[in-house]
């Protein structure tokens, strides 16, 4: 007997991004993809035409002289020559950073000196964006404008601005993959950064391909070469959550929107199209089902969608599958893991359910793809059971989690081997996970928690009810008690006290808000998420925790 470990007799091809693309020229060379361009027209080509002009990237970056990892920066909308980045810039060894152009502009300075970045490539419609920040740029050479030739702005006041079509027809086609560790970065992604500055998650080509294979899976995305896919979810928020990955690997026809994320303009693409498959936050899908209401509308070939950055509403879930007859994934994520985490499918056993309960299942953020791992954790670092009810910290694991921020100071903060989430959450027995918080919003009253999520999901079920929010008050006796703001439907009456009573019988009495405030609008953080500390600082709101605190 020895001891030596006898090694597989496999091909030892490193997991590469250039590999997807090589794979989607080769086998499904005229799958189609579509794109609404800032320009306002439809663009549509192939996947050879991505694969042939990647390439075109790759010469463009190699004329620049640019080193390997070195970072190219994207302020831009879903588009092809967005995609031909993802792969053109990781494929040829460097870094692919999309920045969210929804960000304030001296955060967008900030990230882009904290990423070094060396190109920045922007779509038209962030040209006044670029034109305040690229003094405050420091690391910045080359601009390129992701236009036509003749589109290039002459007065732009950018230093040595290019088109991207003269930067990229200048080069040849003839290009070829360079080979590299898998493990090497390959693109990277800035969280949203409510608290404090933001952090980068740096993916690498090995953490991009494993989540694009876990992506595509039939309990997951189940993306196949049937899809017509529409991913409003921006490719500037986490890769897109991998379906333009994903779609290569899988030979999806993809079905880009640009800037226009309205339900009337969504709406008609999907029709006109043929899209099976869809993805995105809340806030969007809620304009597409109030313009699709509104119209009295249906979808005729949409099947699926996945929901998920932010909970989605129970009665969001409801209106698609009832009314529209589209399957919902309610799925959970983040930016620290390339977001996929987890999605909520239903396992054979829980299909003999009742639809009732059937459709308590699907409101949860669901099971873990492989690749994940998950466990809830109490004050003590204590594993809690998976009984539905105990919440606790949620942490994860896997080949898609971060494991250090760039970069690379040891700052993810890892406890052993696990990424604390900053989430909170249950799992039941079948591994159904269930997000009641981000630990900072967690609502204790009397010494029990409240979900500001449940509170939140059933002022949203009140037809009258467009957005709410639950936060935790401070308060004498009971510690903190919840308050919901409300923003009301357009010409819908709602008052206090209909919707207090709304919630009678739905959940216990003492989980009932304290109170009702109604504001204008709900302030939404750069990736659609209701940024709860500024919901405090609302004048409406601050009165009313002010006027609690002198109760004390
Ligand atoms: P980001 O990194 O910007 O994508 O934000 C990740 C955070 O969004 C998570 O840690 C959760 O707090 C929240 N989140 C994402 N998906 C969901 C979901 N389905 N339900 C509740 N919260 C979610």
């Amino acid at each position: 007997m020895t001891d030596e470990i006898q090694m597989g007799l496999m091909q030892p091809h490193p997991l590469l991004i250039s590999s997807l693309i090589v794979h989607a020229e080769r086998h499904h060379g005229d799958g189609q993809i579509v794109s609404r361009r800032v320009e306002g027209d439809l663009h549509r080509y192939h996947w050879r035409d991505v694969a042939r002009r990647s390439r075109q990237v790759a010469r463009a970056l190699d004329a620049m002289a640019l080193p390997l990892s070195a970072r190219v920066a994207t302020l831009a909308w879903n588009g092809y020559r967005h995609l031909e980045l993802y792969f053109g810039v990781s494929g040829s060894g460097r870094v692919l950073h999309t920045i969210n152009p929804r960000l304030h502009p001296d955060q967008i300075a900030w990230i882009a000196n904290h990423a070094g970045d060396q190109v920045l490539c922007f779509d038209l419609s962030f040209l006044p964006l670029v034109q305040a920040v690229h003094g405050k740029c420091q690391t910045i050479r080359h601009y390129v404008a992701l236009c036509d030739r003749d589109a290039l702005p002459s007065d732009s006041a950018i230093p040595g601005l290019i088109s991207y079509e003269q930067w990229v027809e200048e080069q040849s086609d003839d290009y070829h993959w360079p080979q590299f560790d898998e493990n090497a970065a390959s693109s990277m992604c800035y969280t949203s950064g409510t608290t404090g500055n933001p952090k980068a998650v740096m993916y690498s080509h090995r953490s991009t391909l494993l989540h694009a294979y876990g992506a595509a899976l039939p309990d997951s995305m189940a993306i196949s070469a049937r899809d017509v896919i529409l991913p409003v979810v921006p490719m500037f928020h986490v890769n897109a959550w991998g379906i333009p990955y994903a779609a290569a690997l899988a030979g999806s026809t993809l079905v880009f929107p640009g800037p226009l994320l309205d339900g009337k303009s969504v709406y008609q693409l999907m029709e006109q199209e043929g899209v099976t498959f869809a993805a995105g936050v809340p806030t969007v899908w809620q304009m597409l089902l109030d313009h699709v209401k509104g119209e009295g509308l249906q979808f005729s070939t949409l099947k699926r969608t996945v929901i998920g950055g932010s909970a989605c509403p129970p009665a969001m879930i409801q209106a698609f599958q009832e009314q529209y007859g589209v399957e919902v994934i309610h799925a959970w994520g983040m930016t620290e893991t390339s977001p996929l985490g987890t999605l909520c499918t239903l396992k054979n056993k829980s299909l003999m359910l009742p639809e009732e309960e059937q459709m308590k299942l699907r409101r949860k953020q669901g099971r873990v793809l492989y690749g994940i791992d998950f466990k809830i954790v109490g004050d003590d670092g204590g594993e809690l059971p998976w009984d539905g009810k105990t919440f606790g910290d949620l942490h994860v694991k896997g080949p898609w989690v971060v494991r250090d921020y760039f970069p690379g100071t040891d700052n993810a903060a890892l406890v052993d081997g696990w990424f604390p989430t900053g989430d909170v959450a249950t799992i039941d027995a079948d591994g159904y996970l269930q997000i009641t918080d981000r630990s900072k919003d967690v609502i204790k009253s009397g010494g029990e928690w409240i979900s500001s999520i449940d509170i939140e999901n059933i002022a949203m079920a009140h037809p009258a009810v467009q957005l709410a929010a639950c936060i935790g008050v401070s308060h004498r006796k009971w510690d903190e008690r919840p308050v919901i703001v409300v923003v009301r439907r357009e010409q819908m009456a709602l008052d206090r006290d209909e919707l207090l009573q709304f919630y009678e019988g739905k959940i216990a009495k003492w989980q009932i808000p304290d109170e009702v405030i109604f504001v204008e609008a709900i302030p939404l953080g750069a990736t659609g998420k209701m940024l709860k500390s500024k919901v405090r600082q609302m004048p409406e709101v601050a009165a009313y925790c002010a006027l609690a605190a002198s109760r004390q």
